[in-house]
């Protein structure tokens, strides 16, 4: 039996191999084919139930299926992998562009909507049948002849070059390696020097020994600890240079992204031309919060405005600190270092500093009592295959009742991509037949590996995100929506989508959390108070300079999309919008766009700036915990009611108010930054 065409409780990750493929994508597209051409057809009524019981399951189970190939391609990828993935990705992409344009299903879903009926359906209904309709004429359902053949065909040419873009990070990122004798290894944290060495064993390439050879590679574990910490600048230039020189022009030409960037956004704006958009920004924000371009270009440059002085000040001590440690000029590879000497200098605190404290299983624990507490349900161990043995899988109960099941992978490691993130595996679902379809999401980080024994440690950043993706996990497990297209983070405004993750980052400053996800992997202590204390002091350390790195990403990201054209100048544009910001420039040779996933590979396109957008809502709403105590079950419950029980089914702007008793302010956010003082100023 194909495990790909395997309908039972959950997915066989252990058994789904690349062989697989192909022939379950023969069966699921012609099962998908057969039931889009009877939906189209005279005999299926314009009525939600009929379409939907015609044609949701097929497409469902076609999706699902093509989902957990695409999760395995990013946490497994092999080169059998990729090649089957290569080989049906055209005729994936094929069928669902012409779902999403599909005139007879467009035309029955407008007769749904001008049907006298369509008042009387439930609200959520509502939104699903407008939604709907908003994406078909997206989706070019509206257009004839040659436009509607130049459309299918860019986004058969966007999927493959995305695919591709996405790959030679990957491949980038694994390629390179440095192997040097360990002793030039100082500074660095004694898990993260055991680990090159190790990883310099298993190549073969060292001797084995204390003094032996290590291997640094840059994978986040290896290069975040090797530039905050390495003593020779000599090696966190070599690091910081080929990670900034990724997938660029500048490496193996076979991984240069840079003519896949150009005619990515080239081609998002020819799509956009021929859904009458004057570019692909005014297409992309349809869907979202955010009204325009022009509004988001607003927001960003407003929120660089009021960090500009704290960014300013920061530099300039970290350029000073520098000159102390014997650094004339701050090059781009001192300033994670020299910024944590000057942080402990400050604060007696870096980020190394807390890692013997957070060893994964407590900190895991910690997390799920929390939100136990916080949210009324259990998550409790549970049992289902996987695709690697470091992954687990966990199960979320309410009184008794099981609302999903997610995996954790949590370890980074060759062939799979970087970054941390929750995807969705299944969907809440009231299916046709009646039965109701539980949740399942994965939640995939790269932390360090356990080591000789000892347990994964994470430093405080990596708890963060830990806490960020199980927001994102929660809003799509929690959910009580019923509608498949509403159901957990389905139908959410992408703007807003990282509202409940950033939300949960807020609990991983609070005193009784940091107390309960704590032991030290020594001695069994939780985190002392003291520490606590200089965590909490150093909360704002860099505030400034952080804010106008992520203004700067999202200014390019909308900038590139608002302005056809810029995709010709590329390198060009990053540097304007460097010093747009404020940022002092970069070496020429710093090619960050060129590894920018969540915009060339990801769903982030024209939609970066939502990390900042969400977060005035999620400071907002976290500031309702703070005013009702942070643990306020009261509180919780309303939260996880009004938002994540909801989610798409409503807009986020709703659910906010429905929390909140009101419209989301500024304020919050700018207090959690510490950047009120600077707002008050001007
Ligand atoms: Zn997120």
């Amino acid at each position: 039996m194909n495990p790909l065409l395997d309908d039972g409780a959950l997915p066989r990750f252990d058994a789904i191999a690349p062989a697989h493929l192909t022939p379950a994508l023969d069966l699921l597209l012609a099962e998908a084919e057969a039931a889009l051409t009877a939906a189209g057809s005279p005999a299926v009524a314009a009525d939600v139930d009929a379409l939907a019981g015609v044609l949701d399951a097929p497409v469902e189970r076609l999706r699902r299926a093509w989902g957990h190939v695409g999760h395995l391609h990013a946490v497994a990828d092999s080169a059998d992998w990729r090649a089957a993935y290569g080989d049906n990705l055209p005729r994936v992409t094929d069928f669902f562009t012409r779902l999403a344009a599909d005139p007879a299903l467009y035309a029955k879903t407008r007769a749904i909507a001008s049907a006298p009926a369509f008042a009387g359906l439930p609200a959520v209904r509502r939104k699903a049948v407008a939604d709907a309709l908003r994406d078909f004429e997206l989706g070019g359902a509206a257009l004839q002849g040659p436009a509607r053949e130049r459309f299918a065909a860019i986004e058969a040419r966007l999927a493959e070059l995305s695919q591709r873009f996405g790959e030679n990070v990957l491949d980038a990122t694994d390629a390179w390696h440095l192997d040097l004798p360990a002793t030039r290894l100082a500074g660095l944290p004694p898990d993260v020097r055991r680990a090159a060495q190790s990883l310099a064993r298993e190549a073969g390439a060292g001797d084995g020994t204390d003094k032996g050879t290590a291997r640094l590679t840059l994978h986040a574990p290896c290069r975040l600890p090797v530039l905050a910490t390495a003593e020779d600048r000599a090696v966190r230039e070599t690091v910081w240079r080929a990670h900034a020189q990724l997938a660029s022009e500048l490496g193996p030409a076979a991984q240069d992204n840079g003519p896949l960037m150009r005619e990515i956004a080239a081609l998002r704006h020819e799509q956009a031309a021929l859904l009458g958009r004057p570019h692909y920004a005014a297409l992309s924000l349809v869907p979202k919060m955010a009204g325009s371009a022009d509004e988001v270009l607003a927001f960003l440059r407003d929120l660089a405005r009021r960090a500009g002085p704290s960014a300013a000040r920061e530099l300039a001590a970290l350029q000073a600190h520098g000159r102390a440690l014997g650094l004339d000029t701050l090059q781009p590879w001192d300033r994670a270092f020299v910024g944590e000497r000057l942080k402990q200098s400050l604060h007696g605190i870096d980020d190394e500093t807390l890692r013997p404290w957070f060893p994964l299983p407590r900190v895991l624990q910690g997390l799920f009592d929390l939100v136990e507490s916080l949210l009324g349900v259990r998550i409790v161990p549970g049992d289902a295959p996987a695709w690697h043995p470091d992954v687990t899988h966990h199960r979320v109960l309410q009184d008794g009742r099981e609302l999903g099941r997610f995996w954790l992978d949590p370890y980074a490691r060759p062939g799979k991509q970087s970054g941390a993130w929750m995807d969705e595996a299944r969907a809440r679902w009231r299916r046709p037949d009646g039965q109701l379809q539980t949740p399942l999401a994965h939640l995939v980080c790269n932390f360090m590996p356990p080591q000789d024994g000892r347990p994964s440690l994470l430093t405080h950043d990596d708890v963060i995100t830990l806490f960020h993706e199980f927001g994102h996990g929660l809003h799509h497990l929690l959910t009580q929506v019923d509608e498949l297209s509403l159901s957990g983070i389905a139908g959410v405004e992408w703007d807003a989508a990282e509202l409940p993750s950033q939300f949960m980052e807020n609990f991983a400053w609070e005193w009784p959390v940091l107390q309960r996800i704590s032991a030290h992997v020594d001695s069994g202590e939780p985190l002392p108070r003291t520490l606590f204390e200089r965590l909490t002091a150093s909360r704002h350390f860099g505030a400034g300079l952080r804010m106008l790195r992520g203004v700067e990403y999202a200014l390019f990201d909308m900038r590139l999309h608002a302005e056809p054209g810029t995709e010709a100048r590329i390198a060009a544009l990053a540097r304007e919008v460097e010093s747009e910001v404020g940022l002092p420039p970069r070496p020429a040779e710093d090619r960050w766009p060129q590894a920018f996933l969540h915009v060339f590979d990801g769903g982030y396109a024209a939609g970066y700036y939502g990390y900042h957008w969400a977060e005035v809502l999620s400071a907002d709403a976290y500031a309702a915990f703070e005013e009702a105590g942070v643990f306020d079950p009261a509180t919780g419950e309303r939260w996880r009611r009004q938002v994540l029980a909801t989610g798409g089914s409503r807009p986020a702007l709703e659910n906010f108010v429905a929390f909140r008793g009101r419209p989301p302010t500024l304020d919050a956010l700018l207090r959690h930054q510490g950047l009120q003082e600077a707002a008050e100023a001007d």
